[in-house]
């Protein structure tokens, strides 16, 4: 039957049309109507279950750098198209320069972390004015102008919001502390990440390129939290689009902690 139909040329089907009259030609409309009814329904819902969830914003960021393992962690991060913020220490700029020329030229933020990674809260005014001072100094003979500080350790007070105040610079912490200093193998890290911050999506994610392991881990830990609705975005980006949200989890006086932040404690940041 269905060869006889495709047999049919273009003016018997019009023949057919005519001779059979208005009652058949309903006849088909009315059975595509209704028989299409039902599969049009089943596709809506279908597209509503599977709609995409909205997706967030994940700003990741590694401090302590650069390191031996930031070549390696830029490749992943080239690969992946992901983009990332930096969180730098001066002594170290100076000591690798083509490494911060390498991350700033891919598109990654860099952020000022010191100069050598004190303490803040134990220094006065004028050492920690000079901590962010030599960091900014190595940075702009770079080219590159930082827009935030991040004080070691989460650890600042009112001095330091004023000295970074004084080079144009915003305190930036984190909101999800991936702990990695603290788990020393790939394998450890990637158990904590899956118990806790694969949960946790949308935020500022704190890591360290100085860890073999947190750079092993990476490519993982980004699909994760990529295939769990991140959008990848710098520091900066994050902050522009959460603005008119107010939210307090990045600036100072940063009185008001974000329920998410987990806030200083004694280790590694
Ligand atoms: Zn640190």
């Amino acid at each position: 039957m269905t060869t006889a139909f495709f047999a049919l040329g273009r003016n018997v089907i019009v023949n057919l049309v005519s001779h059979a009259g208005r009652t058949i030609l309903c006849a088909w409309i009315v059975f595509l109507a209704v028989g299409a009814y039902p599969s049009v329904s089943k596709e809506a819902l279908a597209a509503t279950d599977e709609a995409p969830k909205p997706r967030l914003d994940c700003a990741i960021t590694f401090d302590d750098g650069p390191g031996r393992f930031t070549e390696q962690l830029l490749d992943t991060l080239k690969r992946k198209q992901v983009v990332a913020t930096f969180f730098v220490l001066g002594e170290l700029v100076q000591r690798a320069p083509h490494l911060v020329l390498r991350i700033a030229a891919e598109g990654h933020e860099v952020g000022n972390h010191s100069f050598d990674h004190p303490n803040l809260r134990h220094l006065d005014y004028r050492s920690q004015k000079a901590e962010i001072d030599k960091t900014e100094r190595a940075l702009l003979k770079l080219g590159i102008t930082p827009k935030y500080f991040r004080p070691p350790y989460g650890s600042y007070n009112a001095d330091t919001v004023r000295a970074a105040a004084e080079n144009g610079l915003v305190l930036a912490l984190w909101t999800v502390d991936a702990l990695d200093w603290k788990y020393h193998t790939v394998h450890a890290l990637e158990a904590r990440l899956e118990q806790g911050i694969e949960r946790k999506i949308g935020g500022i994610y704190l890591f360290h390129d100085p860890h073999s392991w947190t750079v092993a881990a990476m490519p993982n830990i980004l699909d994760d939290l990529e295939s769990n609705g991140c959008r990848f975005v710098t520091v900066t980006e994050y902050m522009n689009n959460r603005e008119s949200k107010r939210r307090p989890d990045v600036s100072p006086p940063f009185r008001d902690r974000d329920p998410e932040f987990e806030g200083p404690s004694a280790g590694e940041r």
